[in-house]
């Protein structure tokens, strides 16, 4: 793949060892220069400006809110610690924080082609984070309350003393050939002229390949041989990790599942590099930084083998 993945490259050191250790996190807690990413019913805090930088806050910045919100150890660059923290808890905004005229809590889709690529990385695992944190304070085996362990690695039952993990929920995402054509299509309620990969969730006991060849089956009816593995994106969504591949397919005919898609439609490799290039208004694709949008530009580019 020559051109990078929107939400991948994080620069941080997740610290995965020593955040075992109670010391050494309440040291990074204590440190003055440890950094906190504040987010606001899951929308990261930017810095206003043409690119939009992740705002780095101080401890100060929610030590006065009631309760005051556990932060999570996103790991650490150049010796400072970098965590995240749920502000929601707050009974406003920018202004609440004072912050209005530098910094405001943004969409992380919406912003992200105005970010960084690391920063986008790192607001991705903020995002992803904070919001299992906050589905999680029951545990699924006894509906105990848990607690927050290792700097929000993963939570703990008061109760029955199971662990829970944040989850990352993965799916399939293919881009269907057949010689000289791929099979895209496009899903309810989108633009007329808007088409994609087919994707759909890795099911219980599945492997990636059956759930692609199942998963282009029940959408289209088409029959797919050998799957590649491309390439993969965490997708904060809330928790998705993306798995493109490309799924050689055995038959054409297209018999279309009307509750999944709208359309589905064989295109030419010719028609998707016009709309690549914005030459069709008929037919869009998915912005670069969608991993859809890759694939197709990978096997327009002839680097999908
Ligand atoms: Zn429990």
């Amino acid at each position: 793949m020559k051109h990078a993945i929107a939400y991948t490259g994080n620069p941080l050191d997740r610290e995965n060892l020593r955040r075992r250790g109670r010391e050494w996190m309440e040291a990074q807690q204590a440190a003055p220069e440890s950094r906190y990413l504040p987010l606001f019913q899951l929308q990261p805090l930017l810095k206003l400006g043409e690119q939009r930088t992740l705002a780095w806050a101080k401890r100060e910045f929610f030590e006065d809110l009631d309760p005051v919100p556990e932060p999570v150890l996103l790991g650490s660059l150049d010796g400072v610690a970098h965590f995240a923290v749920d502000v929601s808890v707050a009974t406003g905004r920018e202004a609440f924080f004072g912050v209005a005229d530098v910094a405001s809590f943004e969409d992380l889709r919406a912003t992200v082609a105005a970010m960084p690529a690391a920063d986008a990385a790192i607001a991705a695992q903020a995002r992803t984070l904070v919001d299992w944190h906050a589905r999680h304070h029951h545990c699924a085996v006894c509906g105990g309350g848990t607690r927050s362990v290792q700097g929000g690695a993963n939570r703990i039952c008061f109760d029955c003393q199971a662990q829970h993990f944040p989850r990352t929920d993965p799916v399939a995402i293919s881009l269907v050939v057949k010689g000289d054509r791929c099979l895209l299509g496009r899903g309810p309620g989108w633009p007329e002229s808007m088409y994609s990969a087919l994707a759909g969730f890795v099911e219980a006991g599945e492997s990636l390949e059956d759930a692609v060849r199942r998963e282009v089956f029940e959408e289209s009816a088409v029959r797919v041989g050998d799957v590649r593995y491309l390439c993969s994106q965490p997708w904060p969504f809330p928790s998705s990790l993306m798995l493109g591949c490309i799924a050689l397919a055995e038959s054409e005919e297209l018999q279309i599942d009307r509750v999944e898609l709208d359309d589905a439609r064989w295109f030419t490799r010719d028609a998707l590099r016009a709309a690549l290039a914005g030459r069709r208004t008929d037919l869009t694709v998915p912005p670069p930084f969608a991993i859809a949008h890759q694939l197709i530009r990978a096997w327009v580019d002839g680097e999908t083998g």
